[in-house]
């Protein structure tokens, strides 16, 4: 057989090769089913949230990807037709940047090649460098569909965008507005507000007088002032507002002001909205260029007046100041207020500042025409808007989420949302299907399955047409997702097997960043368009069958030893490659699950990697232990049964006791494990798995299964065969337990346990253990406890009185009858597992009665107590001279650390830890003195 691993663990060496092996076998691949299928059981479906095509795989991906690798294969392990679909996303903004940045690189721009070219150029640098994600998710062996992969730019997934907007725009849901969004000066597009970062940052606050506009049209002696962090947004004010009740400013009403430096005579309005409290009461309007103000100005029909341009400068609106970039604006506009006597003050001021979250540069609100979806109305012929569909799908429990807190942010979230901006001024991306006509100015939105562009307006008739510049937000298309990639738009009569199959998939696991962004935009989509489409009966689609997902798991954020959040800045980014090449796949995925828990975020430390490639490496050692006894049994004519391989372990009522024992943690293990997987407590059952694979099986059943094994004698040959037997079973099981954390040492042994013959093309398509109630031995479990009990207790013992490691030792034991009956059943695995010789087991009426035994030094472990009777031979004189050097050996120790703990100087520039470790070692020693020095007492006189 060929069991001859390499005498090391070196996860470089299988984790590649196997790696490969998975995807070019197309294991994880599941067809477009046909009828055949239909009774194989409850499918399992996944989406992979998609990468920017962009992207390099990091901690957050590492982790996500963990869990859901996880997750598939312990599903596809327990027998559901498994489904995990990968793909990646065209990332309008971030892909767009980099090829810029390429471009500039080359003294070139987008705007000297054009949009087509431009195009043209990034679909080229796609099919060079986009998608390396996808390439370090293969090496990461992550069990999903490659055949299905998909790119959100892809043609069928394009129609599927276009379908979409044209539905949205028919049942009149899609409106162009003037709007005041999130402008990215840089990337020169609007952007949404959950990709504005806000950041603290020292600033000013400026007080203008605005003097008041008298009758006779000159200025009066009278101003109000107010107050701004903007000041060059006040070349487009059209107003200034107060409090209708405060009473500063009851005279003015109805009064005008001249605003400065544009001599624009303004009026004073008043609205509730105004705070009296802050400032000076009075607030300067500038509808085109503050949200608040935009909806003030909405509210008293004042004019809205944009003065900058796509870059930031000032456009002409602003007078003089046209041309400058917004901050030499600033500059000047401040000199001549000044000038003019009409800087009433500056402050110092913290402002809250929006960035860009791609580019980093400071957003200006700015009014811009844009796209919009309604997400609250209702369209014709539905009883509901998108966002109710989608609230509604959470609050009937048609969606669960865990953490169960997720639900609130969520609903809270819906509860509030605002119309869906889903235009961007980009380049890269979804063109929007709309027409503008230069004639009679109306759009039109021609149906998708006319193939060809449109040649003419759908109202006037005229040829002027050109297509709408802008491209359609990214997540238009990723919330698309899970109807797109089953064939929606097309779900026809025949091509309707995978919507059939796998819609609503099963599980969605993302992280909290884009629970907004992502998840509820996939949930108000998915609801909208999936209930257009029929069940397989013909029936309507009921709420339950619309929604995109059943359950959603949000995981946590992989932050640094110390709890840091990993940044570039602070520069404790963990590169997961890194870590894999230095520790193997496994131990990385192994850490992170041990750390997986719901709500809870994960402090990754290496030291913990190192330890779980230490578990890897106890399990290859443990099989190399195994097929060497299974060889030598071979070669004495000894076989292993391997009948009930693949099975859930069982064992005889007469079989011995660590049989019987083992089998049982087997089968506790794997219910803990399945229902902890369930919960998606990935803590719990790794940490299971890990006690029993390293703590049962390692430690305890293996050391005894050793003393079953007998090749030479006839009369144990049975035992042998049938400890072997059992060996062999309970570590196959183990495998299949510990595979979905660990899949390529596990598929390695696995094949290795089947000699290279195994019964399927891996260990990922066997079926993961489950426990079976009947063959859980709870006796045996307790009868083990006694001997885990005595046998640590009589190894510390004999240490204690230090016995050399090889001596057999006579231990005397008391314990009540039941418990001498278990001990003293096979006394042989004490004996040898404690090196005992010979074992004495009493009761304890006994111990206190015999004076043989009442003088023995006992330990009491409950109530079974133990003692190792053991007399140290010593050679006095050679006795009393070590002692006398430790004692030596010992003050001088003591003086030493006594001195420096009373020098102010040490005490002053030493780390508090140090001074506590010297403080904690000057104790020890003084202890280890004391007793030598009693000992050296006890000694008898020379
Ligand atoms: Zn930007
Ligand atoms: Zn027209």
């Amino acid at each position: 057989m060929p069991h001859d691993l390499p005498k090391a663990y070196d996860p470089t060496a299988i984790e590649d090769r196997w790696a490969s092996y998975w995807v070019s076998e197309k294991l994880f691949d599941q067809p477009t089913p046909s009828k055949d299928d239909a009774g194989k059981g409850d499918p399992f479906v996944i989406l992979l949230p998609p990468p920017n095509v962009t992207g390099r795989l990091h901690m957050g991906h590492m982790l996500n990807q963990t869990e859901m690798d996880i997750l598939t294969r312990w599903r596809r392990m327990s027998g559901r037709r498994a489904l995990w679909l990968p793909g990646t996303d065209h990332a309008g903004i971030a892909t767009q940047m980099m090829v810029e940045r390429q471009l500039d690189g080359e003294g070139t721009s987008r705007q000297k090649l054009g949009r087509e070219a431009f195009e043209a150029r990034v679909w080229e640098w796609k099919r060079h460098y986009g998608g390396a994600i996808l390439d370090q998710m293969k090496r990461l062996g992550v069990s999903v569909d490659w055949s299905r992969e998909y790119f959100t730019m892809d043609e069928n997934l394009s129609v599927a965008v276009r379908e979409a907007f044209v539905r949205l725009y028919e049942q009149g849901l899609i409106y162009r507005g003037a709007y005041i969004v999130n402008w990215c000066p840089r990337c020169q597009t609007a952007i949404s507000d959950l990709e504005v970062v806000h950041e603290e940052q020292k600033g000013h606050l400026w007080e203008i007088r605005y003097p008041v506009f008298s009758d006779d049209r000159t200025d009066s002696d009278e101003f109000i002032t107010v107050a701004t962090t903007r000041p060059e947004t006040m070349l487009g004010d059209t107003a200034v507002a107060v409090h209708p009740a405060d009473e500063r400013y009851l005279h003015l009403h109805g009064k005008k002001l001249r605003l400065p430096l544009m001599n624009r005579i303004i009026p004073v309005i008043t609205d509730e909205w105004v705070s009296r409290e802050f400032g000076t009461g009075a607030v300067k309007v500038t509808p085109a260029h503050d949200p608040n103000d935009f909806a003030l100005g909405k509210r008293h029909h004042l004019p809205e007046i944009n003065v900058m341009d796509e870059t930031a400068r000032i456009n002409g609106e602003g007078g003089v100041y046209a041309g400058l970039d917004r901050y030499v604006a600033r500059k000047k506009i401040v000199a001549d207020l000044e000038t003019q006597g009409l800087l009433a003050g500056v402050k110092d001021h913290i402002n809250n500042v929006g960035h860009c979250d791609r580019c980093k540069t400071v957003v200006e609100p700015r009014l811009s025409t844009q796209w919009f979806v309604a997400v609250n109305k209702k369209a014709e012929g539905r009883g509901a808007s998108m966002a109710g569909l989608a609230i509604a799908a959470v609050k009937e429990g048609h969606i669960r989420f865990t953490p169960e807190m997720y639900t609130k942010t969520y609903l809270n979230w819906m509860a509030n949302i605002y119309d869906w901006c889903i235009s961007r001024q980009l380049w890269w991306g979804h063109r929007i299907p709309a027409w503008h006509c230069a004639t009679c100015g109306k759009i039109t939105v021609p149906r998708p399955n006319t193939s060809a562009d449109p040649t003419h307006c759908a109202h006037c008739k005229s040829e002027k047409i050109t297509q709408e510049t802008d491209v359609l937000d990214t997540w238009f298309s990723s919330g698309l997702l899970p109807v797109s990639v089953f064939g929606w738009p097309n779900v026809g009569a025949t091509n309707r097997a995978d919507f059939d199959a796998f819609y609503p998939t099963s599980l969605l696991v993302t992280g909290f960043d884009i629970l907004f962004f992502w998840v509820a935009r996939m949930i108000m989509l998915g609801c909208w368009f999936s209930a257009d489409v029929k069940m397989p009966d013909g029936s309507e689609r009921p709420p339950g069958a619309s929604v995109p997902f059943r359950e959603v798991y949000i995981h946590a954020l992989v932050r640094d030893a110390n709890r840091e959040k990993m940044s570039k800045t602070k520069g404790n980014v963990i590169d997961p490659i890194e870590i894999v090449k230095k520790y193997g796949t496994d131990a990385v995925r192994f850490t992170l699950a041990s750390m997986a828990s719901p709500g809870t975020d994960i402090a990754f430390n290496v030291a913990r990697t190192e330890g779980y490639r230490a578990f890897a490496n106890k399990i290859w050692n443990a099989a190399r232990f195994i097929f060497m006894n299974v060889d030598k049994a071979a070669e004495a004519g000894i076989t292993v049964d391997r009948s009930a391989l693949g099975s859930m372990p069982n064992a005889a009522n007469d079989a011995p006791l660590e049989a019987r024992w083992i089998v049982a943690e087997l089968h506790s293990a794997a219910a803990t494990v399945n229902q902890s997987l369930e919960e998606y407590r990935f803590d719990e059952a790794a940490s299971i798995i890990y006690q029993f694979f390293w703590g049962s099986f390692c430690d305890w059943y293996l050391e005894i299964v050793k003393l079953r094994l007998d090749f030479s004698d006839t009369a144990g040959r049975s035992v042998t065969k049938s400890a072997l037997t059992t060996l062999v079973q309970v570590f196959e099981t183990s495998l299949r337990l510990l595979s979905p954390f660990m899949p390529f040492i596990t598929e390695e042994l696995w094949h290795a346990v089947y000699g290279g013959n195994p019964p399927a093309e891996s260990i990922a398509l066997a079926r993961y253990p489950n426990a079976n109630s009947e063959t859980l031995k709870v006796e045996a479990v307790i009868e083990m406890q006694n001997i885990q009990q005595v046998v640590p207790a009589v190894r510390a013992r004999r240490k204690d009185l230090g016995v050399p490691e090889k001596d057999s030792v006579p231990v005397v034991i008391a314990a009540a009858a039941p418990v001498l009956a278990i001990l003293g059943k096979d006394p042989e695995i004490i004996e040898k597992l404690a090196k005992v010789g010979p074992l004495d087991l009493i009761t304890l009426q006994d111990r206190s009665h015999e004076p043989k035994y009442a003088k023995l030094a006992w330990q009491a472990l409950g109530n079974t107590e133990i003692a190792v009777v053991y007399e140290k031979p010593i050679d006095v004189a050679a006795e009393r001279e070590r002692l006398k050097k430790e004692t030596a050996r010992l003050e001088k120790l003591v003086a030493n650390d006594e001195r420096q703990l009373d020098d102010e100087a040490f005490l002053g520039k030493a780390p508090a830890p140090i001074v506590e470790g010297k403080r904690r070692q000057l104790a020890e020693n003084l202890l280890l003195l004391k007793k030598a020095r009693e000992a050296l007492d006890a000694l008898p006189p020379e």
